[in-house]
């Protein structure tokens, strides 16, 4: 059933085409288009108020209308609206953005190297990856294992990466070299095995994939310390300990990335020390600038730097950059927002506030329609089951997940369907009272979702 549009929606739906929408329903459903923001709060064009559920895309740590930014962004306009890193020129703010970062990294970096997102921060990880083994006379060994359920971007390499099927259908991919291996999720894929079996298990599907392709043949493997877009997926503790010393047998680099968990989100400053994970490259951005404006980084260490280097004496040069790549409006956005990472002290923040959100989570797991809850610091996932002893999922063409977002829509809640899993990711600065106003609101929509199923007779797939 349609419902009646208003003007700025119908000129949305006559010029806009939405990334990662229901494209067929959007007539239908009625496109939402927000105004303006403070704090956690963002309103639409028809005045409603929302609990901004999922820090816009897992990206605006700080929220909305931050005065600090705001300013540091003018100032920058105002002193140099643009330049390049292209032919070995720079900015100041990149260059201040860049130290910033080598003293937070949790191992040691040599350079950062500037994208505009997170998507080509993964592309070029792997473009460094092959470059490096080109370097180092190994030109068979190039290619990437990823994760079933991992989610690094949708540009060509990182939609290919990503080991979702809506990213590969009829886009003909993922590329041929790409290796998916197992996905850590104990709840789903680890039913009647004990954790630490789980984990085992994983580390020898793992090893068994390395020896039939052949050490010798990979060049990478690429993670997410929590997997976000794939649902939230919390590895059993162990994970990374246990596969870490097979990559490093076979020589094979561990790209992290921390494109969502980086800057606090699971309660230190990266994912990676939360999750025992001890990567060789780091890929960055959304929390960077807490989303104010694009911005990717890249983060390398001294052995690929030499690497590099070699490399481009013999080629002439070093022949990858993009025209918005450290873009000074970007890196002054990503010093500011470090800066009031740093003063605020967001980490302190995120773990003060985990407790509360624990609590809710596990208060929701009693709700008939939740098969699972998990979290990372302020990272969250509720799964809605049809049968709870069972585990078993409702059929997906049913979309139980975004219905139970339309109800929270609904109720002043944004929060994210990734199949039926609810993502909660809220901005890092909320606070106890926003934080429970979020969770009663998130409440009242799984009981109109319950009242839905059944009215609908729908059960498991
Ligand atoms: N990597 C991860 C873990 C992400 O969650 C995302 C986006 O959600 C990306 C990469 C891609 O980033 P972008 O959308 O900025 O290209």
């Amino acid at each position: 059933m349609s419902v009646p549009l208003s003007n700025v929606q119908v000129r949305d739906l006559e010029a806009v085409l939405h990334p990662y929408s229901p494209l067929h329903k959007l007539r239908d459903m009625g496109p939402t288009i927000m105004s303006h923001g403070k704090g956690v709060h963002i309103y639409d064009t028809q005045g409603k108020e929302y609990i901004e559920g999922m820090a816009g895309l897992w990206c605006t740590g700080l929220g909305f209308g931050n005065e600090e930014m705001v300013e540091a962004a003018n100032r920058q306009m105002q002193a140099l609206p643009y330049y390049h890193q292209f032919s070995g020129r720079g900015t100041e703010p990149a260059i201040e953005l860049a130290e910033r970062l080598k003293e937070l990294a949790p191992v040691p970096i040599s350079k950062v190297f500037y994208t505009s997102s997170g998507s080509e921060a993964n592309d070029t990880q792997i473009k460094l990856a092959w470059y490096y083994n080109n370097a180092m006379g190994r030109p068979k060994k190039k290619k990437i294992i990823s994760r079933i359920k991992a989610y690094h971007g949708v540009t060509m390499m990182a939609a290919s990466l990503t080991g979702l099927p809506y990213n590969h259908m009829d886009f003909d991919l993922p590329f041929d070299g790409i290796l998916h291996t197992e996905c850590p999720h104990h709840y789903r894929f680890g039913p009647g095995e004990t954790e630490t079996e789980f984990v085992a298990r994983l580390a020898k599907t793992l090893e068994e994939l390395i020896d039939k392709e052949g050490g010798d043949t990979i060049a990478a493997m690429i993670a997410e310390p929590v997997m976000g877009a794939g649902g939230v997926l919390v590895p059993p503790s162990g994970y990374f300990e246990a596969i870490q010393p097979i990559l490093k047998e076979h020589d094979i680099l561990l790209i992290d990335d921390e494109v969502i968990n980086g800057f606090g989100r699971t309660g230190e400053w990266w994912g990676c020390q939360s999750h025992g994970m001890v990567p060789d490259m780091i890929s960055a951005a959304k929390q960077l600038t807490s989303a104010y404006a694009p911005l990717g980084a890249v983060m390398i260490p001294e052995f690929m730097m030499e690497a590099l280097e070699a490399q481009s004496a013999k080629i002439g040069t070093f022949g990858h950059g993009y025209t918005y790549g450290g873009h000074p409006l970007g890196c002054a956005l990503g010093v500011k927002a470090i800066e009031i990472y740093q003063r605020d002290n967001i980490v302190g923040q995120v773990r003060h506030m985990t407790p509360l959100f624990e609590k809710r989570l596990a208060a929701l797991a009693d709700h008939p329609l939740v098969g699972e809850v998990r979290n990372s610091g302020l990272m969250g996932g509720v799964e809605l089951v049809a049968d709870k002893d069972t585990r078993r999922a409702f059929n997906p063409k049913d979309g139980v997940g975004p219905q139970c977002a339309v109800f929270c829509q609904h109720h002043g809640a944004i929060l994210r369907p990734i199949g039926d899993t609810i993502a909660l990711c809220p901005p890092m600065i909320i606070k106890e009272h926003e934080l429970n106003e979020l969770f009663d609101r998130l409440e009242r929509a799984l009981n109109d979702t319950l009242d839905w199923v059944t009215r609908e007779g729908l059960q498991a797939a």
